[in-house]
């Protein structure tokens, strides 16, 4: 798929703007705090309906302005065309496809795929669990909706247990009985997640690792682990078998959880553990090892991607050619070629000697213009 069209309006600092792309490769070149992280946050918006930088939606809507919209045309492989459009007001966020509005983030997401990298996703790596569980999610919600609605489910009935759990501890009141119905619907929600997840991690694995191999010429061998808080064997694949094996986590921990008022086992504990060699790269990584990571895991999304459904994403770069050296960026841009369609912001393209960046369309980025 492409991205054709790109309207701004009182977007963070851009006015307005109106960019059209028919390259495969655009860069946006420019000094610091122009704008070119806030371009890529816009078309990030324009394919999840969210910043990937900040969960406060206001902060997107130019200082001293009440609204803020984003709207794109994308070319889907085969010529169909799809309008999207991301309306950031005091009252809320509408979302539309080809002019009709959607209730659901469920029914807008997946119009566009994208897959950004940029330098904080390091914490994909060496940052906490919850940065590990937000790139599961994203990537698995990106190309199905029904996992974005089951999350969305879970999230919401782990929130109400938790506060269950907190009046059964001041309250001094047991409560079991509406606590086995929560546990009950919590465990077919998990199961269900839980299965995606694992399918996802197995395929992730296949395309990260020959990507790192790659990479890093042979030298090392990525594996993947999903770290779940309920404990399964290999068996454990059948849905049946993991709802229960939720259902009896969530029986065994109750009095532990009753203590701390707080829901302990399922998806939104759970991690995912990569090892280079048979080592943790979060424990003995170096720096660019982590980095090489982090880059093999967004790489392999692309391909995650384009496997299910059919056409490959865009892709953003920020500011990752500084970071890399020579090798790993010539790497990077092989894999590009010209199948995905790719924008990449920099402070300047100098040492960057390569037949895309020669042939990329290019912006200068001045002060939100
Ligand atoms: P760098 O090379 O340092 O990463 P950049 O070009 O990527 O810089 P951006 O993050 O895209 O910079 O833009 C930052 C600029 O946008 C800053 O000047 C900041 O003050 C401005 N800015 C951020 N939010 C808003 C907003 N809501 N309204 C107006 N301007 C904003
Ligand atoms: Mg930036």
């Amino acid at each position: 798929m492409r991205l054709r069209e790109l309207v701004l309006d009182r977007f963070r600092n851009y006015a307005a703007l109106h960019l059209t792309f028919d390259a495969p490769v655009t860069l946006f070149v420019g000094r610091n705090a122009q704008g070119k992280t806030n371009l890529l946050e816009a078309m990030h918006a324009l394919a999840f309906a969210k910043s990937h930088r900040t969960a406060r939606d206001r902060e997107l809507v130019q200082w001293g302005r009440e609204v803020a919209t984003v709207k794109g045309r994308v070319e889907r492989d085969g010529g169909r065309s799809v309008r999207l459009e991301v309306r950031l007001a005091p009252k809320g966020k509408t979302v539309k496809v080809n002019g009709v509005e959607k209730r659901r983030l469920s029914e807008y997401v997946g119009h566009l795929n994208a897959v950004l990298f940029a330098p904080e996703d390091l914490n994909l790596v060496k940052g906490a669990p919850q940065h590990r569980r937000r790139f599961l999610d994203m990537a698995i919600g990106q190309v199905s909706p029904a996992y974005l609605h089951d999350l969305s489910a879970y999230l919401k009935t782990v929130a109400q247990r938790n506060q269950l759990l907190k009046m059964a501890r001041t309250a001094g009141r047991p409560l079991d009985e509406l606590l086995s119905v929560y546990d009950e619907q919590l465990a077919a929600l998990a199961a269900k997640l839980l299965r995606k997840r694992l399918e996802f991690v197995g395929k992730l694995e296949g395309w990260a690792r020959t990507i790192h191999a790659a990479v890093t010429q042979g030298a090392e061998t990525l594996s993947l682990r999903y770290v779940s808080t309920v404990a399964m064997d290999a068996a454990d694949g059948a849905m049946q078998a993991m709802e229960e094996r939720v259902h009896e986590e969530l029986v065994r921990l109750r009095p532990h959880e009753r203590e701390r008022g707080v829901t302990l086992v399922g998806p939104h504990r759970d991690d995912l553990a990569f090892f280079v060699n048979g080592y943790s790269v979060q424990t003995f990584g170096s720096q660019g090892q982590q980095r090489t990571v982090a880059l093999s895991l967004k790489l392999a999304e692309i391909e995650f991607i384009r496997e299910a459904v059919g056409e490959a994403p865009i892709l953003l770069l920020d500011d990752v050619l500084s970071e890399l050296d020579a090798g790993r960026q010539l790497h990077l841009l092989s894999v590009i070629q010209d199948r995905v369609q790719t924008f990449v912001t920099t402070t300047g393209v100098e040492g960057v000697d390569h037949a895309l960046v020669r042939h990329a369309a290019r912006y200068r980025v001045e002060q939100g213009q």
